[in-house]
């Protein structure tokens, strides 16, 4: 037990250490300068090329999603979940040494070409990603989490990292397992982590950019607006597409039926939905609000396009 108590106490205090180096030494391989360089690329897109031009350059809720970014990349790993995952890695192997077991890895990609195993790592994560989010629209319990990145009103790349951090500990909880069987470490994951951050932020984002056939491989925000849509054409949503959108044409939840540039975001009574970072946080937690109304949707509408 004191193994796992150090284990916990020394998360913090590196990652506290780490975070101050962060900020302090700028370089290519430091996630948060990276965050601030695209945060300011795809500002500088909606600026000089909006898709809603009436929108506001600092749109509404802006700086509440600017915190929610610093708040899910850095601060959440910061206070918890950093010391709480790394104690449940260790319980994990050592429950896996009681079968004399030394790790999961199921297939072994280290001899591969690098891009080849990054390409890997991408598609593979991309597609447990996807699967994770249909969840959390299917169970009802996740889906009050993840009401909160659906009570965006008026979209902007900041918009991506607006979550509530369950969903840091649902996605990462399982993705682990599939991903140790391929023998992926926490280090390969930098430069996917950094692509899948910078499409998030494209699809959000009020740009268009046509991509032609590439679209139906890469998710892109005339895409994912429909994801937001207040109303959608069914129960459990479309377009659950993270960085591909290449799962959602083939297993037939692709719904883009129109431009959908003005279309009303969010989910039935969002008005009501608390605006603010604390209450946001709360609410999901009280019982009343688990029986709330989930997203509107018309029985009949397209199946896909
Ligand atoms: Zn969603
Ligand atoms: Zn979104």
């Amino acid at each position: 037990m004191e193994k796992y108590l150090d284990i916990f106490l020394k998360s913090f205090t590196d990652y506290g250490g780490y975070l101050v180096r962060e900020v302090l030494y700028p370089g290519w391989g430091n996630y948060f300068y990276w965050l601030l360089g695209l945060s300011l690329f795809f500002w500088l897109l909606e600026i000089i090329m909006p898709w809603r031009q009436h929108q506001a350059k600092i749109r509404q809720d802006f700086w509440l999603d600017g915190f929610y970014m610093f708040f899910n990349f850095f601060l959440f790993s910061l206070v918890g979940f950093n010391a709480i995952s790394n104690v449940g890695v260790q319980a994990f192997n050592d429950f896996l040494a009681l079968f004399g077991l030394q790790n999961l890895v199921a297939f072994e990609i280290h001899s591969w070409p690098i891009w080849a195993q990054l390409l890997t790592l991408f598609v593979v994560r991309d597609f447990i990603q996807w699967n994770v989010h249909r969840l959390l629209h299917r169970v009802d319990f996740l889906w009050e989490f993840h009401k909160v990145h659906h009570s965006v009103q008026q979209m902007g790349f900041a918009a991506h990292l607006r979550f509530h951090w369950m969903e840091t500990v649902v996605y990462r909880t399982l993705e682990y397992i599939p991903l140790a069987m391929i023998g992926f470490g926490i280090q390969d994951f930098f430069l996917v982590h950094i692509f899948a951050t910078a499409i998030g932020h494209f699809n959000h984002s009020n740009f268009k950019l046509p991509l032609g056939p590439l679209r139906y491989i890469f998710n892109n925000p005339q895409m994912h607006i429909w994801h937001h849509a207040k109303t959608i054409p069914r129960q459990y949503g479309i377009n659950y597409g993270i960085s591909l959108s290449i799962w959602d044409y083939i297993f037939c939840t692709a719904y883009v039926p129109a431009d959908g540039r003005d279309i009303h975001l969010g989910f039935e009574e969002v008005e009501t939905y608390p605006d603010n970072f604390l209450e946001q946080q709360t609410f999901p937690f009280k019982g009343t609000s688990v029986l709330a109304g989930k997203n509107n949707y018309t029985e009949n509408g397209p199946a896909n396009t």
